[in-house]
């Protein structure tokens, strides 16, 4: 007898000719997580299962925050005796009450009791060895859950894992991170649904400084936490920052600033084999995330660009940053590049017909060029 973690995954992607592979991905995501504990990993019965770690509690905090894992149940593992495991049974449920129901699933047909029966005995034995305990059919409280498949698995208690998609079944995209509130929010999105992304940051030094920098490091190493590591491009963005705000319309500064991100960004995503950019884009929040502007944005570049947030309000976007953990580095008071240059009166409803005309003053290939050339890569 030993103490296993169960591990369940959800069944929406596993149906048709993926499933081997998803599977496949999974199963290595967890042994990644879990392999700084020491966790042994494996497939058995379309169920995944982790044994051999030091400290339940960090292995359950590791493999909830593995993709495509819908929950995690901790479990015992023994043979299959029949009075064993509902002696087992009456043990584990020893110290609670209320109304329980014993769920118990036989995929190994030769074990002498039916699933109804199994289900039944236990029930009695239960109910003889607690007497705060009821049967509930419809609505219990606790379930026992007892699997009867290569082993014995018995399970009460199941704690909710993030869900979504393996790590990597969902292509690779580029994420533009600011140090802001939004963008890491949205990347968490499209990385749960198995999308590999790496993290671009444009910085302006010297009216950004290494504080604004190590922020954005930070959140892209919280992002990376949920992917096993992440690349981070670096672009220096002062040039194309002073040279649009000498040249251009002052009203139209921060979306010709967001125009040359994208241009830069998708060159950039192209080198890391990324086929999105994913923005934080929220419809109507500042001038620029109008639907004009997002127009105006997305028309200097030929790849989809994913904005999940776009139809969220600020205090739902909060709330995922908070439980992702990102909200505390993201409301520290440092200069994001944009905050430097912003006009006073930016225009909310630009026309693209206008903006070749409004950039005309750019050298917009050479500073382009420029930027990405002198981009740095770290890896966190
Ligand atoms: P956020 O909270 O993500 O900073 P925001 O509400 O401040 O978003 P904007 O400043 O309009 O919105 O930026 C819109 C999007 O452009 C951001 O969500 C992000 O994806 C990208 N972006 C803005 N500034 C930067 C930057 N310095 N580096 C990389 N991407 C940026
Ligand atoms: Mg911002």
């Amino acid at each position: 007898m030993r103490d296993v973690l169960l591990v369940r995954y959800g069944e929406v992607f596993l149906k048709g000719a993926n499933r081997p592979h998803f599977l496949k991905v999974l199963t290595d995501n967890v042994k990644k997580a879990v392999k700084p504990i020491g966790g042994r990993v494996w497939l058995s019965d379309s169920r995944i299962y982790v044994s051999d770690f030091e400290d339940l509690q960090d292995c359950i905090s590791r493999v909830t925050k593995v993709f495509g894992v819908y929950s995690v149940s901790p479990a015992v593992e023994m043979e299959k005796d029949f009075d064993a495991i509902a002696a087992k049974c009456c043990e584990m449920l020893k110290d609670y009450e209320g109304s329980f129901k014993v769920f118990a699933r036989r995929s190994d047909k030769k074990f002498p009791l039916n699933s109804m029966e199994i289900g039944q005995e236990i029930g009695g034995r239960i109910l003889d060895s607690n007497p705060k305990l009821w049967v509930d059919v419809h609505k219990p409280t606790h379930r026992m859950n007892v699997e009867i498949r290569d082993n014995a698995y018995l399970c009460v208690e199941e704690v909710k894992a993030v869900g979504g998609m393996p790590m990597g079944t969902g292509g690779k995209a580029a994420l533009l991170l600011s140090g802001g509130i939004d963008s890491p929010v949205a990347g968490y999105q499209l990385m749960k649904r198995g999308v590999r992304c790496c993290a671009i940051h444009f910085q302006s030094p010297p009216y950004t400084g290494e504080l604004a920098r190590d922020k954005v490091m930070q959140l892209a190493k919280q992002l990376a936490a949920y992917s096993g590591g992440m690349k981070v491009y670096l672009v220096p963005f002062t040039k194309c920052q002073l040279e649009i705000h000498e040249k251009c319309a002052d009203g139209l500064g921060t979306l010709i600033t967001r125009r040359f991100m994208m241009r830069i960004a998708e060159r950039l995503a192209q080198q890391f084999g990324a086929q999105a950019l994913i923005t934080g884009e929220s419809l109507g929040q500042v001038a620029s995330q109008t639907m004009e502007a997002l127009g105006c944005t997305d028309a200097v570049v030929n790849m989809p660009v994913f904005r999940p947030l776009i139809g969220m309000d600020k205090v739902e976007i909060m709330e995922i940053a908070e439980r992702i953990g990102t909200y505390a580095t993201s409301i520290l008071p440092y200069e994001d590049c944009c905050t430097v240059f912003t006009p006073r009166h930016p225009v909310t409803k630009p026309k693209l017909a206008t903006m070749p005309d409004a950039e005309h003053k750019l050298d917009i290939e050479a500073l382009v060029n420029e930027a990405v050339e002198n981009t740095e890569v770290e890896f966190v």
